[in-house]
């Protein structure tokens, strides 16, 4: 009785915290980049699953979905494939051998060195600025739009 009590708050908790976080983001950015991870496939590999199930990110995207509605702000998806990480956010080249250990990102046809989430986090930017202006800058990364500008919630369905 005592632990399950104890999950039920933990629960409650988490499910507090990711509605404080969503509200808090929706309500102050007018657009917002989310990576689509194939959350149910990860959680099959046993070292990613735990911590993967304990953030709750299916939850966390279901909510900035309808608060993105609510409160008008445009939510992208980035393809699935998208390769965030892999890509030099200075000069476009893919870093094919990085591993999850590597926490920095540095470009050994560049010479760019930064945090691998930063860097992540910049490619990101970039392509939800190329998908808003409709320049397809990299070459490589094809975006389309199912509607138009007013459009709050767009899914890029294309791979790089
Ligand atoms: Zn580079």
């Amino acid at each position: 009785m005592k632990v399950a009590r104890l999950h039920r708050r933990i629960g409650s908790i988490r499910k507090d915290f990711l509605h404080k976080l969503s509200t808090s983001l929706t309500k102050t950015k007018s657009r917002i980049v989310v990576e689509n991870l194939h959350v149910s496939g990860m959680i099959k590999n046993p070292r990613l699953a735990r911590s993967i199930a304990d953030a709750g990110w299916g939850t966390f995207l279901g909510m900035l979905k309808y608060k993105c509605e609510w409160y008008e702000c445009q939510l992208i998806e980035a393809p699935r494939f998208f390769a965030s990480s892999k890509l030099c956010s200075n000069c476009g080249e893919k870093k094919i051998d990085l591993t999850l250990a590597d926490r920095t990102y540095h470009c050994e046809s560049c010479g760019y060195t930064a945090d691998r989430d930063l860097n992540a986090s910049i490619n990101l930017v970039k392509l939800s600025t190329e998908r808003s202006s409709g320049i397809n800058a990299s070459g490589d990364v094809s975006l389309e739009t199912s509607s138009k500008e007013e459009l709050k919630y767009t899914v890029l369905s294309k791979t790089v």
